[in-house]
């Protein structure tokens, strides 16, 4: 099948790249002229574990290209994916769906014969309705079914999910659409991942619902962290002991500084808007959006209470500032709150991300000073801060560290060391939700 990937991105990229690897031909547009020249040459425009051997491999087979143009990739297209970011509007929090009605009114003026438009991009219950009216008034003669299949892929597991998904979700009730969407998936299904057919609208929300169900669940597990604080409980073990419930299972109950990511912070706002307006107000996730942006200012605090109640003139290193491993993106992570809120404090912060530090020097104060490595942050600082578990950051030489930092005290935001041991070291060590010593 000949397919059009609107939109090369994190999602545009990898579901196209993975599309040409199960033998259709596909061509990534996009209007970042300079993303497309890279990838021409064989340069990712992200850190995606697999990503250039994945994108090298189907250039050189002949299925998979790269454009600024539009116009040939989506006239001999079978399916024409719109990939293309949804970020929140600035100031009331919906989705900004300016850049899916562009692609769309582009898609539209150059469609032949029967095409598939589907919104890939996570998109509010009912754009799929828009999409599919503002093509027919851009052209009424075009033979254009809207889909929605959203994308349920993880940053840094991209690859693998992307072909081995839980489940594939497809919104249509159009029968030809259907057998377009059952034809491009079909060397996955062979794999035994699920397709399920819904409704349009349904399968929007299912997207949605998804995104806030796990939220809440990293949000709640954060405040028993809390809890556990006071209470002298221990999280990790609250979590195992949850976990191990069929009912609630284990993956996403680690306390940590609040989800942040270009998704959950975005996705979780947007819902609440679009059941605000829809007279079905979703408390809970409102809750959830409220808590987890609170965290973030808490996690420095933390810090602050780490050094005495006053980091004025202190080192802080951080280790870790994408929004979680193996990723280089920084859209809403959480150190990008922490690090303000200790430079207000008057702290200087040195830090260090194995990926991540090209996206972080644009979204970081300038005062930032950015190591070589984790051992090169600990120089001369107060307290060193694990803020993303990287793998790099999980086996640490603390006998260098306690030379390297200036006191040796460690905040373990994401838990990776155990209490008694960083004790044993002769480590002061706060973590989250564990008390020392129990
Ligand atoms: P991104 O910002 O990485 O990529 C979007 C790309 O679209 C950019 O390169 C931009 O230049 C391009 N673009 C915008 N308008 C265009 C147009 N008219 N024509 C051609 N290109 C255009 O975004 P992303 O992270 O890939 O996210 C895309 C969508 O997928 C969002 O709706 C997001 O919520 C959703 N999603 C993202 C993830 C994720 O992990 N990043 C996972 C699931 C779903």
């Amino acid at each position: 099948m000949h397919v059009a990937m609107i939109g090369t991105g994190y999602v545009g990229l990898v579901s196209g790249a993975c599309f040409a690897d199960f033998g259709h031909t596909v061509v990534c547009v996009d209007k970042d002229e300079r993303k497309i020249q890279a990838l021409r040459q064989g340069i990712m425009p992200i850190y995606e574990p697999g990503l250039e051997d994945l994108v090298d491999r189907n250039v050189r087979q002949g299925r998979l290209s790269f454009s600024t143009e539009l116009s040939p990739a989506v006239e001999n297209a079978d399916a024409v994916f719109i990939a293309v970011g949804t970020p929140s509007r600035r100031g009331d929090g919906h989705a900004d769906l300016s850049y899916v009605y562009a692609a769309t009114r582009e898609i539209a003026a150059k469609c032949k014969g029967f095409t598939v438009v589907v919104t890939k991009s996570t998109v509010p219950v009912g754009t799929g309705d828009q999409v599919e009216s503002i093509s027919r008034e851009v052209a009424p003669d075009a033979e254009i079914s809207v889909v929605s299949n959203p994308e349920f892929l993880r940053e840094g597991a991209a690859i693998e999910d992307f072909k081995r998904p839980d489940r594939i979700v497809i919104g249509t009730d159009d029968e030809r659409a259907r057998a377009v969407m059952t034809e491009l998936y079909r060397p996955l299904f062979i794999n035994s991942s699920p397709l399920l057919f819904t409704s349009r609208r349904t399968s929007e929300l299912i997207k949605y619902a998804a995104n806030a169900f796990l939220a809440t669940k990293i949000t709640f597990i954060n405040e028993l962290a809390d809890l556990c604080e006071r209470v002298g409980a221990n999280v990790q073990d609250v979590s195992r002991g949850i976990g191990l419930d069929n009912r609630i299972g284990s993956k996403f109950l680690h306390a940590g500084p609040g989800y942040g990511g270009s998704c959950f912070p975005k996705d979780t706002l947007a819902l609440t808007r679009t059941a605000q307006e829809a007279g079905a107000p979703l408390r809970i996730v409102e809750t959830v959006v409220g808590v987890n942006d609170a965290r973030k200012t808490a996690m420095a605090r933390k810090v602050v209470n780490a050094l005495g109640g006053n980091v004025k003139g202190a080192t802080v290193a951080l280790l870790g500032l994408t929004f979680k491993p193996n990723t280089d993106d920084m859209r809403d992570a959480p150190s990008i709150a922490i690090v303000n809120s200790l430079l207000d404090k008057g702290a200087k912060i040195r830090a260090y991300d194995p990926e991540g530090v090209h996206e972080a020097r644009k979204v970081l104060p300038e005062e930032v000073f950015y190591a070589e490595n984790a051992y090169d942050c600990a120089k001369d600082a107060d307290v060193l801060v694990i803020v993303t578990e990287w793998d790099a950051f999980r086996a640490l030489d603390f006998g260098l560290l306690k030379t390297t930092l200036k006191q040796p005290i460690v905040v373990d935001l994401r838990n990776v060391y155990r209490p008694q041991d960083m004790e044993a070291l002769g480590f002061t060590y706060e973590s989250v939700g564990r008390p020392n010593l129990v």
